[in-house]
């Protein structure tokens, strides 16, 4: 059987549809048949070269892509069950975790699998060896031995279920780990697909008060309806973005979440927050971007300061109780516009012009 892969040959460069013989499943392995991936903002930071030095082991070509669900085509030897112990077979449809951790390394032992090293290596392998399927920019996917995965259940669209392993769990995660209390007023900047996700988990997780601030109008209509009480444009004097976030907060926000996916924005959102505020780092992943800082402002006010990338593997089971709890109150899939696998660099280009929140492909 053969499948199509999206393959990136140099930064820069469009992405080249080719064909490959699907694998057969090694021990341990699944390949998964893709129904949707989602473009993340990593993806494009990948294509246009910005998140190379992120990845020191990155090699091209690569086939793109993590943020995606799929159907069971075929079982390797061993895999009966799925990552928290429900039986599973062809057909099922399951969210893999894009990542795996190497389970012996001070990180692993520590039950720590987001900072493991080996976990942020092993998002991208070589595309012009087997198995090929590498990315979810395909039209398979070979889950390894050992990395996990989770059935979905379903009575939740798979258009919404396909943020689950990259957006939905990084955000949920991420605000664990920041601590979100409830009573909280919370800041995001940015409403792309991780902001919009984000303003409906911390009102989920008792923020009383969710301001979004982003540069594009109709993403913050849609802010809106994901759950932010207000909304501020980004133009302007920044000073008077400060005085705002000040005046709806009484002094300040509790926590502010940058997804903004530019450290520019680091600067100015740690001034939204009062004495004793939380700063979470999810979205500037790009190296070498700097801001100007006064750390003793930090000392001084009682400020956290803190970066978060990736997730720990059961964040998915929690991501799936959240949709499922929220699927009829929050319109999740206006967050998606939609392409054919065909036409992938339109995709790209799509989400390069910030047009979605999330652009979205789907596979026949
Ligand atoms: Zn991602
Ligand atoms: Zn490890």
């Amino acid at each position: 059987m053969k499948g199509k892969i999206a393959i990136l040959k140099e930064i820069g460069k469009p992405l080249e549809i080719v064909e490959r013989e699907v694998p057969e499943p090694q021990d341990g392995e699944v390949v998964l048949k893709v129904l949707r991936t989602n473009i993340c903002g990593s993806d494009i930071h990948m294509i246009t070269g910005e998140a190379f030095r992120a990845f020191g082991g990155l090699f091209f070509p690569i086939v793109p892509g993590h943020e995606f669900i799929g159907r069971i085509e075929k079982l390797g030897k061993g895999v009966n069950r799925d990552s928290i112990g429900n039986p599973i077979s062809e057909g099922d449809i399951v969210s893999p975790v894009y990542f795996k951790s190497c389970g012996h390394c001070y990180a692993c032992s520590r039950g720590r699998e987001n900072v493991c090293l080996e976990s942020l290596m092993s998002v991208l392998r070589n595309a012009e060896k087997p198995p090929y399927f590498v990315g979810s920019f395909s039209d398979f996917y070979v889950v390894r031995a050992g990395q996990k995965f989770y059935k979905l259940p379903n009575d939740i669209p798979i258009d919404i279920t396909s943020a689950i392993n990259c957006a939905l769990s990084q955000v949920i995660f991420g605000l664990k780990e920041i601590g979100i209390e409830y009573g909280d007023s919370v800041a995001i900047q940015g409403a792309g697909g991780l902001g919009l996700l984000a303003t409906a988990v911390a009102k989920d997780m008792g923020a009383e008060k969710v301001i979004v601030i982003d540069a594009i109008e109709n993403r913050l209509s849609m802010a809106k309806e994901f759950g932010a009480d207000e909304v501020i444009k980004l133009d302007g004097d920044f000073r008077e973005r400060i005085a705002k976030v000040k005046d709806i907060t009484g002094g300040g926000a509790d926590v502010v979440i940058e997804l903004a996916g530019n450290a520019s924005a680091v600067r100015e959102g740690v001034k939204y927050l009062k004495r004793g505020g939380k700063y979470l780092i999810m979205g500037a992943i790009n190296p070498k971007q700097k801001f100007e800082a006064d750390p003793s402002v930090w000392i001084g006010e009682n400020i956290s300061l803190k970066g978060v990338s990736l997730y720990l593997p059961h964040t998915i089971t929690l991501a799936i109780n959240f949709l499922r709890r929220k699927k009829n109150q929050i319109p999740f899939s206006k967050m998606f516009g939609k392409f054919e696998f065909e036409n992938i660099n339109e995709a790209v280009r799509s989400a390069l012009d910030k047009i979605y929140p999330r652009v979205q492909i789907k596979f026949d």
